[in-house]
């Protein structure tokens, strides 16, 4: 109006009001509909006084209907402005809103306050009083709600789709409940809740997976404007992003979870380092970042005490042991696995670990395995090879031992100049030295068969003192020669179902170790005792003793204590397994006692109850041979001569007839030729073996009541059988006890 007055002067009243349309225009956009009317009313008024008051009470006249006009005009451009300064208010106001939001979520931190907060935005910014946030779970396709606002706790059971939300890949609009078919099974429940329209959008995901759905309800019939399903984009897209971070976040606290479970749960000790550097740079100590708790229990610490502190502050020896620190520094500079194989102290126990250190983002990842079993295992084996080749080396030297005398008393014997006394020596010397032999190799040979578990036992009944008998006379020559003193406490009328050969060989065995290991003069005492349902032989002596650690290994096969090595001449290491293993064949247990070095030792045989015989029976009798019931035309078959002549002479001073063959085919030559009782036939013979000459013999009539006996070297209880299935009566093994035979040959 001041523009217009000021102008006044030039533009006379030929210029109508030109300021009129722009004043109402500001003022309708700065300042809403009220002060635009003030200034078109007063720019009305204005006009009206700079026409001539006659002109305006004209009708129809040119002033008139410029006024009429310009008030027209005034209420059009304030309506149209007004309309657009709502418009754009309400835009701010929007922008306003999102950016609230926006704001705020970022310090929300659980996911259903998220959604919350965007499902109330979003009902706000619709004037809506209700609305529902549901979401489908990470694996599943049962929707739940995640958010509601407006239903109280009826509105949460029946959100399925096609309830109170529509899930679709698209927005799904029921402008009016009561007309869409959509829903029309809900309806009755729809109006209980006070819906009459709904607004749904899809929760989408950026890899296209519907993740939930977000919806508006309204109690009249409603369609969203645009301005309604852009904020509706809006607010879906943001659940989406937050649903799709929680799942996100979700999936690596779950693998850290299932990490860290899998770490506690291992029995195999973890822990993670941290490098500690020095002034220099370089690596000098670690950090404990974590423990598990098989790591703890090793370090005998809870699984917490020892994180965040340094490895030398609470283990201060930690890094003496320098080639595990330096592999823990090589894994880390060079960014590579290491292993090293260490015995460590850590839980107060040696044990051997295998250390596995693996670079872990800067840090070290550390797995202990116990291998403590299996280096023990490796040294047991080392051991074990160790006490063969030193067994082999005995057994070598043990075999070579008697053959030196052996072949001087030979040289003796067949020396012309040699008196029958040096002859008879010789053949004494040979003989004993042959026994000493056979009974090396009869211990190995029953050594094999328990170990393969076909020792059979002979058992009888048989009298204690008798198979003391005879086990203190196998040990009888060594307690003399070493001038020991024995004392035998045994009852008289003991009898045990038992195998007495084998039980006198334990007994002799022990008997003979005590001689072996107790210093000339000693004294060896036997006693029996019958108690709590067992009966029990022990042999003590007061020689050389057994350490402590050394006890439980004498039953070991091989095994030979060291003290006991220096001291005497001791035998193959075998003679306590092969007692160890007969004693348990006949049920019973062998334990050994020393009070230590130098004090003395006592083997006690336990032999269960049932061992004990309750009544005496009567010992069979003993086979023996004797020279005058019959004397027998003998085929003697064997490939080794001297073998076959040597037994030949004696059979012949036996009284008996004998004809020798050195082949399979000679010997049928002369079993047809001359008819023998017996044939003595060796297994393994040139052209047909003994078996092959057995059965030839077998087949015909006049073979059938020869008395066939097998003389072998092969002694396995296999070898007997296949011998009895040739036709053979008796299996006589290498070398040959000429008593047994001659026995054998008596029987009628
Ligand atoms: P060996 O043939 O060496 O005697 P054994 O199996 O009979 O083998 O005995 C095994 C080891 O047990 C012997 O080497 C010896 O060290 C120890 N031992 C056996 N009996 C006695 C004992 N009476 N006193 C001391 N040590 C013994």
């Amino acid at each position: 109006m001041l523009l217009h007055w000021l102008i006044f002067p030039i533009t006379q009243s030929r210029v109508t009001f030109i300021f009129f349309i722009p004043a109402i225009v500001l003022a309708t956009t700065i300042a809403g509909r009220g002060p635009a009317v003030l200034v078109a009313v007063v720019g009305l008024i204005n006009s009206a006084v700079m026409k001539s008051p006659g002109m305006l009470m004209v009708p129809n006249s040119a002033e008139q209907v410029s006024l009429i006009s310009s008030a027209l005009v005034s209420i059009m451009v304030i309506l149209v402005g007004d309309y657009y300064r709502s418009i754009s208010r309400r835009e701010l106001s929007d922008l306003h809103e999102l950016h609230e939001l926006s704001a705020t979520l970022a310090g929300i931190a659980g996911l259903s306050d998220q959604l919350r907060l965007i499902l109330s935005t979003f009902a706000r910014m619709h004037a809506a009083t209700q609305g529902i946030i549901c979401t489908y779970p990470a694996r599943g396709d049962t929707l739940s709600v995640a958010a509601s606002i407006g239903f109280g706790h009826e509105g949460k059971p029946e959100v399925r789709d096609g309830g109170l939300v529509f899930v679709d890949r698209q927005r799904v609009v029921v402008a009016d409940t009561e007309t869409d078919a959509r829903a029309a099974g809900f309806r009755d429940w729809l109006r209980a809740l006070g819906v009459r329209a709904i607004h749904s959008t899809p929760l989408i995901s950026r890899d296209g997976e519907i993740l939930g759905v977000l919806s508006v309800h309204f109690p009249e019939p409603r369609r969203p404007s645009d301005r309604e399903i852009r904020i509706a984009d809006i607010c879906a897209r943001k659940a989406a992003i937050f649903i799709e971070r929680a799942r996100a976040e979700e999936l690596v606290s779950q693998r850290d979870r299932r990490f860290q479970s899998v770490l506690e749960s291992s029995g195999v000790p973890f822990i993670i380092l941290s490098p500690v550097h020095g002034e220099a740079g370089k690596i000098v100590d670690f950090r404990f970042l974590f423990l598990n708790t098989a790591a703890a229990s090793v370090m005998r610490v809870r699984p917490g005490e020892y994180a965040g502190r340094k490895v030398t502050d609470v283990l201060p020896r930690a890094w003496d042991d320098r080639p595990r620190f330096d592999m823990y520094v090589d894994a880390l500079e060079h960014n590579e696995i290491r292993q090293i194989e260490r015995q460590t102290e850590a839980d107060g126990n040696a044990n051997w670990y295998h250390i596995v250190a693996s670079p872990l983002d800067g840090d070290l990842a550390v797995w202990f395995a116990d291998i403590t079993r299996r280096k023990l295992q490796e040294r047991e084996l080392l051991d074990a090879d160790r006490r063969k080749d030193e067994f082999l080396a005995t057994l070598a030297h043990e075999l070579r031992n008697p053959l030196a005398p052996i072949r001087q008393a030979a040289t003796i014997a067949r020396s012309d100049l040699a008196t029958d006394a040096q002859k008879r020596w010789s053949n004494n010397v040979i003989e004993r030295q042959v026994q000493h032999m056979s009974l090396l190799l009869d211990d190995l040979l029953d050594v094999s068969r328990i170990t393969h578990g076909t020792l059979q036992l002979r058992k009888q009944s048989a009298d204690l003192q008798s198979i003391l008998g005879a086990a203190v006379e196998t040990a009888r020559p060594l307690i003399d020669e070493r001038r020991h003193q024995l004392v035998v406490e045994a009852p008289d009328d003991l009898q045990v179902n038992a195998d007495p050969l084998r039980l006198a060989q334990v007994l002799s065995n022990l008997l003979t170790n005590a001689a072996k290991y107790t210093a000339p003069h000693g004294s060896i005492r036997v006693m029996v005792a019958q108690h709590d349902g067992e009966f029990s032989v022990s042999v003590e002596d007061n020689g050389i003793g057994i350490a402590p650690e050394e006890l439980p290994k004498v039953f070991g096969m091989f095994a030979q204590v060291r003290s006991a090595q220096e001291h005497a001449a001791g035998g193959l290491g075998i003679g306590l397994a092969l007692a160890k293993g007969i004693v348990e064949l006949h049920g019973g247990r062998i334990e050994a006692a020393s009070a230590g070095i130098g004090k003395g030792s006592r083997f006690t045989v336990h032999l269960p109850d049932n061992v004990v015989a309750t009544m005496v029976a009567p010992t069979p009798a003993a086979v023996r041979g004797g020279n005058g019931l019959s004397n027998k035309r003998i085929l003697l078959a064997d490939d080794n001569r001297d073998a076959a002549e040597s037994l030949a002479i004696i059979l012949r001073l036996e009284g008996h007839e004998v004809d020798l063959a050195h082949d399979g085919q000679s010997a049928l030559r002369s079993f047809e030729s001359r008819r023998p009782d017996v044939a003595l036939l060796d297994i393994g013979m040139p052209n047909s073996n003994g078996y092959e000459v057995a059965r030839r013999i077998r087949a015909v009539p006049e073979g059938r009541d020869v008395l066939l006996i097998a003389i072998t070297g092969w002694a396995q209880d296999a070898d007997k059988i296949e011998s009895r299935a040739a036709g053979f009566d008796h299996h006589l093994t290498k070398p040959i006890e000429p008593d047994a035979l001659i026995g054998l040959l008596a029987l009628p």
